[in-house]
C-alpha cells in the first residue's frame, strides 16, 4: 500500500497507539513513526519492542514535523497534551485522537488546535482488556468500527485522508456526530463495562463474606464478566467522568429493565422471561451476521491474535 502520511507522530504508545504502529508498518502506510508516553519506563519499553522509528522524551519533540498526531491518551489527559503540543504543530498537518468519548474531547482539545491545523476527532471500535505498548497487535482494527466525528468547518481533504490509514488498516469507517457518537457507546460500550464491573465487584463481596467458589466455577457466565472488568481503571475512569450524562441515561433505563425482570422472577411469569430472553438472542445472531464476533463456542476464546 501507499504511504499516507509522511511523518506519524503517537503521542501515548499503549494498546491503541502501538496497534496503529504496528499496522501502519506492516501495510507500508506511514514513512515515519514518533512517539511520545508519560514515563521512562513505557519509552523504553517501546524503545526495545522498536515499533516506532524515534521515540521521544517529551510530546512537544515528538510532534515536531509530524503530518498526522495521534492523541492516544486517557480522555482526562487530552486537554493538557494539546496544550503541550500546541506551539509545535506543523501548518497544514492532522490532528486526531481515539479517545473513547468525543463530545469531552472536542471541548478539550479543539481550543489548542491553531489555524492551518486540521483537528478530525475519532474513536475505533477495537480493544482488548489489556492495555500498555506491548498489548498491540497489527490486525485489531480489521473488520471493526472506527467512528469520525468531524467538526464543524473541519476540512473534507483531511478528514478523507485520515479515513483512507484507518481503511488502510482494514477497519470500516463511518462518520456520525459527537453528541450521537456519545450516546451510542453509552449503549454499545460504556453502560455495559459499568455493569460488568459492578457484577464482578457484587461477586466477589460474596465471595469474602461467605467464602463462596466464584473463581473456581467461573466459567459459568461469570468468567466473561470479569474479561470486561479487567479492562483499565484510568481508561474507564475517565470514560465515566465525561460521557456522564449519556450514561446515566442509559443506566436508568437499564434499572427500569431489571426491575421488570426481577419483578417476574418473584410473580413466576415464565412467559415474561422467555419472550425477553428470545429477543436478546437475536441481537447476538444480528452481532455474528455483521461480522463483529463469531459463533464460536465460548466467544472464541481459543482463536490467538498475532502481532
Ligand atoms: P493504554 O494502553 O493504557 O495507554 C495509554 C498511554 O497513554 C500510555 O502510553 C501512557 O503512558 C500514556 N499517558 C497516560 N497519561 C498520559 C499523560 N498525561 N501524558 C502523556 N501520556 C500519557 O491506553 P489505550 O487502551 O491505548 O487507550 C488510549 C486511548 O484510546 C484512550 O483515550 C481510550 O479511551 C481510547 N480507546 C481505548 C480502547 C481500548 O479498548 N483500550 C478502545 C478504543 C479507544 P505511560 O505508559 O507512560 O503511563
Amino acid at each position: 500500500m501507499a504511504v499516507i502520511y509522511e511523518r506519524v507522530a503517537l503521542i501515548g504508545l499503549g494498546l491503541i497507539a502501538s496497534s496503529m504502529a504496528h499496522a501502519m508498518r506492516r501495510r507500508g502506510l506511514a514513512g515515519h513513526i514518533a512517539g511520545h508516553a508519560r514515563s521512562a519506563e513505557t519509552r523504553e519499553a517501546v524503545r526495545r519492542i522498536g515499533f516506532a522509528d524515534a521515540v521521544h522524551d517529551s510530546a512537544a519533540e515528538a510532534v515536531r514535523d509530524a503530518d498526522l498526531v495521534v492523541l492516544a491518551v486517557p480522555v482526562g489527559a487530552m486537554h493538557a497534551v494539546a496544550r503541550e503540543i500546541r506551539p509545535h504543530l506543523k501548518p497544514g498537518a492532522t490532528v486526531t485522537d481515539v479517545g473513547s468519548v468525543k463530545q469531552a474531547v472536542i471541548e478539550a482539545v479543539g481550543p489548542h488546535v491553531p489555524p492551518g491545523v486540521h483537528f478530525v476527532p475519532s474513536h475505533p471500535l477495537a480493544g482488548t482488556e489489556h492495555s500498555g505498548p506491548y498489548s498491540g497487535f497489527a490486525t485489531l482494527f480489521e473488520n471493526r468500527w472506527w467512528l469520525l466525528t468531524p467538526i464543524d468547518g473541519t476540512d473534507p481533504g483531511a478528514t478523507a485522508r485520515l479515513r483512507r490509514l484507518y481503511e488502510g488498516f482494514g477497519a470500516n469507517v463511518d462518520e456520525m456526530d459527537a453528541p450521537h457518537h456519545d450516546l451510542v457507546l453509552a449503549v454499545v460500550s460504556h453502560t455495559p463495562h459499568l455493569i460488568a464491573y459492578t457484577m464482578v465487584g457484587v461477586a466477589d463481596h460474596l465471595r469474602r463474606v461467605s467464602k463462596s467458589e466464584v473463581i473456581k466455577y467461573s466459567a459459568t457466565g461469570f468468567r466473561d464478566f470479569t474479561r470486561i472488568a479487567a479492562s483499565d481503571p484510568t481508561m474507564w475512569r475517565d470514560v465515566f467522568l465525561t460521557n456522564k450524562e449519556a450514561t446515566l441515561d442509559v443506566l436508568g433505563r437499564f434499572t427500569e429493565e431489571l426491575f421488570v425482570l426481577q419483578r417476574a422472577i418473584r410473580m413466576g411469569d415464565g412467559d415474561q422471561l422467555h419472550e425477553y430472553f428470545t429477543r436478546t438472542r437475536d441481537i447476538r445472531r444480528g452481532i455474528i451476521e455483521a461480522g463483529q464476533d463469531t459463533d464460536a463456542p465460548d466467544f472464541g476464546r481459543a482463536r490467538k491474535e498475532e502481532a
